[in-house]
């Protein structure tokens, strides 16, 4: 008997170690003392069923060979509905901040495009088709996300594309359940939009990076001025409507630096009932210092350790999180791994990712070709694929089960290719793994429960 080696051994007190399995997603805690023998595990037979039927341990490499193999084979042979389409309403948009992974690849020469109220109208039935086509999902959970550039650039055709997914969601040609949602930098809310979005159900997520000084650093309108104040007066006029809003916040060094006040402000000011942390990619002008992504990994546990006291719903942690409670492979950090996204740009071109909007690269067709079946495409097909689990790369990484392999884009744009590692995520990745299963040991000794193995 040995280890398999899908077990990671984490030390977790001065006398206890987690046996950590990354792909079947089990945990024992053992003594220090055990895991010095286990080599000799034909001494432990008091241990090694439990030991042995975990996984912890296998009699040859086959067994681990097999367990990945019959993984893999489970994975693929899932289907790829398509469940999420981002509707890009112009890649426009009225501020200039210093990371936008979107402004920042559109050559500067290259003229803005404004989608029309037919392209828009085409898109949502192209999208009705793609979820038509697997009967057994379509009840299954789906969104349209209204996305840009600033989607409220378009707002005559934001307002016609809302009306018209009520109208097929009448018709039953879109589940009742579908979400809408819509990124925006806020400043285009008026009184009047705001009851729009609150009678149609539309979730609204604004980007704000933390207080005054964080969002100031990299958030600017097209003239070099500040925002925070103006986009802070729609949160106001939002929540004044009973809107609730969404936070999308991109950790920047401000963030991390006033952390504490940070999550105040989020929780106290912005009243945040669910957000989502970004953490920057390196490789444009932002000034980042060398352990950024330590730093923010640790931010996002920190703030994530209030916000479940307070039932806060934080995205990026909580997929990690759901995976290692439910015992159930994160396969996929975002619905672009999986071949289950549409984006649909400003001119009809369908895509799979809106990170290469400036390029087109890995986008398919259009959604005026009736004939088009995203999922048949090369492309496609190769991001189904592009999971941890199948990439060798991943097999021996303690995040392999919970991680979801990051962005493709982002692996892509700095190494060359969706193959490569995402390294911004995979360090958020491993050290929450590692917090999760200290921070369950804390809880099993404050209940004094007796740990499985000791
Ligand atoms: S690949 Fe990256 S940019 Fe594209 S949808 Fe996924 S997370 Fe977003
Ligand atoms: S992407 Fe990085 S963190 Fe995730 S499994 Fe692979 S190596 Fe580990």
């Amino acid at each position: 008997m040995k280890l398999s080696r899908f077990v990671h051994t984490i030390p977790v007190d001065k006398d206890m170690v987690a046996l950590y399995h990354s792909l079947n997603i089990k945990v024992i805690f053992v003594s220090r003392e055990l895991i010095n023998q286990i080599e000799g595990l034909n001494k432990l037979d008091a241990y090694s069923d439990k030991l042995y039927s975990a996984g912890m341990v296998v009699k040859s490499e086959d067994e681990d060979k097999n367990l990945l193999d019959k993984t893999i084979k489970s994975l693929m042979s899932l289907p790829s509905p398509v469940s999420v389409m981002y509707l890009l309403l112009t890649d426009a948009c009225n501020l200039a901040c210093d990371y936008c992974f979107i402004e920042n690849q559109i050559p500067e020469e290259q003229s803005r495009i404004f989608m029309s109220t037919e392209t828009a109208k085409k898109s949502i039935d192209f999208f009705a088709e793609a979820i038509k086509r697997h009967p057994d999902y379509f009840e299954k959970k789906k969104t349209i996300i209204f996305y840009g550039g600033e989607p409220l650039m378009n707002k005559k055709v934001f307002m016609e594309a809302i009306k018209y997914i009520a109208h097929l969601k009448e018709k039953g040609s879109l589940p009742k359940s579908l979400s809408i949602n819509m990124v925006s930098n806020g400043l285009f809310f008026t009184s009047e939009l705001a009851d729009f979005i609150r009678e149609k159900k539309v979730n609204v997520s604004i980007s704000i990076d933390g207080e005054k000084i964080a969002t100031n650093l990299h958030r600017r309108d097209f003239y070099g001025e500040p925002i925070f104040d103006r986009v802070m007066k729609k949160i106001k006029l939002l929540k004044s409507k009973d809107i609730p809003v969404g936070i999308s916040c991109t950790i920047n060094e401000e963030t991390i630096k006033n952390q504490k006040s940070t999550i105040e402000f989020l929780i106290n000011e912005i009243g945040v009932k669910g957000l989502g942390f970004n953490i920057l990619a390196r490789g444009h002008s932002i000034k980042l210092r060398e352990d950024y992504e330590t730093r923010a990994a640790e931010f996002i546990i920190n703030a994530y350790k209030i916000f479940r006291e307070k039932g806060i719903y934080e995205d990026r942690i909580m997929r990690k999180i759901n995976s290692f409670s439910k015992q159930k492979i994160h396969p996929y950090d975002c619905a672009a791994g999986g071949g289950r996204q549409l984006v649909v740009a400003p001119d009809g071109q369908v895509g799979i990712c809106h990170g290469y909007i400036g390029s087109r690269k890995h986008f398919v067709g259009t959604v005026f070709d009736n004939e088009l079946i995203v999922e048949d495409t090369p492309t496609y097909k190769e991001w189904k694929k592009r999971s941890p689990i199948t990439m060798e790369k991943c097999q021996s990484c303690v995040a392999l089960g919970t991680c979801g392999g990051g962005c493709p884009c982002d692996a892509e744009i700095s190494k060359g290719s969706i193959w490569e590692l995402d390294e911004r995520f995979c360090v958020h990745a491993k050290m929450t793994i590692d917090w999760i299963i200290r921070d369950l040991w804390l809880c099993i000794k404050a209940k004094a429960q007796k740990p499985v193995l000791v």
